[in-house]
């Protein structure tokens, strides 16, 4: 174990001596400003997500997972965006420098960053509560990304994966239980703890949503998100929801329910297709498979039926911060 005293020491025995992917960093770590190439005839797309300890996960979490998730959450969005991911930087606020967390979290967010080729081109290091601040850089060919506010009367809805695996892993974990299978246990904490980006699933729908989200804060307030700036509402079949062999297997139905409908940290996309390129959609394969919910209505609101077509209640709204 080495020990690491100060910032500079941490940065470069932790961040700027790592393996690079990518040729279209022109200069990385080390400078006032790292330089890169984005290919011609792009559009960057950027966005920052931060976690707090204790609020965006709990304050004994595993580092590597701390790590891992915190990029997870940025690449979820270059997924929602139909980006390709490339760049990041990395704002890191730790409480003191402790190698074994440092290797741990690096480890995590390291594996993931290989994983999808994204080269680390800068930062910051401070001290004080541990915040973990991820801003990543993709791009996207120009004019084809996917947004939010694009959704049209007559689109088919659909979703990536599972929902409610996510949900699942942190009430176990809160409530500090154990699921009797062990391999269900340990596939919703991985859901809760290293959430897959659906990157390729973004990628493969450029040519073909209207519109896209990741969901992070639940199906009802993500596709809201959709709704809300396209102008149009929805109905969605709940009879229809892909849930998990794992989550089925829970004894009360209407919870499954409210876990797939309202709880967020899936990270799978929701997205919106016209008719006319359905067939097309379908000819895609998936790596994480697609399931059709519903269907885009003029009617600006966000209904329920299940699967003879009667009305169902809605359930409450996804998770907010204020
Ligand atoms: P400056 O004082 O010019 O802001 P810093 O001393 O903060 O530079 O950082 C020195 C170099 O190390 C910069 O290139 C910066 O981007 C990089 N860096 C600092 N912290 C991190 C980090 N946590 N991860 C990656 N790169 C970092
Ligand atoms: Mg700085």
């Amino acid at each position: 174990m080495t020990g690491v005293h100060n910032e500079f020491e941490i940065i470069s025995e932790y961040f700027a001596s790592r393996h690079h992917h990518r040729q279209d960093v022109t200069l990385g770590i080390g400078d006032d400003a790292s330089l890169c190439r984005p290919p011609d005839n792009s559009e960057l797309a950027i966005s920052v997500d931060t976690l707090i300890s204790g609020v965006h996960f709990p304050t004994d979490a595993e580092p590597s997972d701390i790590g891992w998730k915190a990029l997870a959450v940025n690449l979820s969005d270059m997924a929602a965006m139909g980006a390709t991911p490339a760049w990041m930087t990395l704002a890191l606020t730790i409480p003191k420098a402790d190698s074994n967390w440092l290797n741990a979290f690096c480890q995590g967010l390291f594996e993931l960053a290989d994983l999808f080729s994204v080269d680390l081109i800068g930062g910051d290091t401070t001290r004080g509560n541990l915040t973990i601040s991820i801003q990543i850089i993709g791009f996207v060919p120009f004019g084809q990304a996917l947004c939010r506010n694009n959704a049209q009367v007559g689109d088919s809805i659909y979703v990536t994966g599972t929902l409610g695996d996510a949900a699942l892993g942190l009430k176990v974990c809160l409530e500090n239980e154990t699921l009797p299978s062990v391999s269900d246990d340990n596939y919703v904490r991985r859901r809760l703890n290293r959430p897959t980006p659906r990157v390729s699933s973004g990628l493969a729908l450029r040519h073909i949503a209207n519109s896209a989200i990741d969901i992070s804060d639940g199906l009802q307030a993500d596709l809201g998100h959709i709704l809300a700036a396209s102008g149009v509402g929805a109905c969605i079949n709940i009879d229809a929801l892909p849930l998990s062999s794992t989550l089925r297997k829970q004894s009360n139905e209407s919870e499954i329910r409210q876990l797939a409908l309202t709880a967020g940290d899936d990270y799978e996309l929701c997205f919106t297709v016209s008719p006319e390129f359905e067939t097309e959609l379908l000819s895609i394969e998936f790596e994480h498979p697609i399931t059709r919910i519903g269907t885009i209505e003029r009617q600006t609101n966000l209904r329920y039926i299940n699967v003879e077509g009667q009305t169902i209640e809605s359930a409450q709204g996804g998770y907010r911060h204020f």
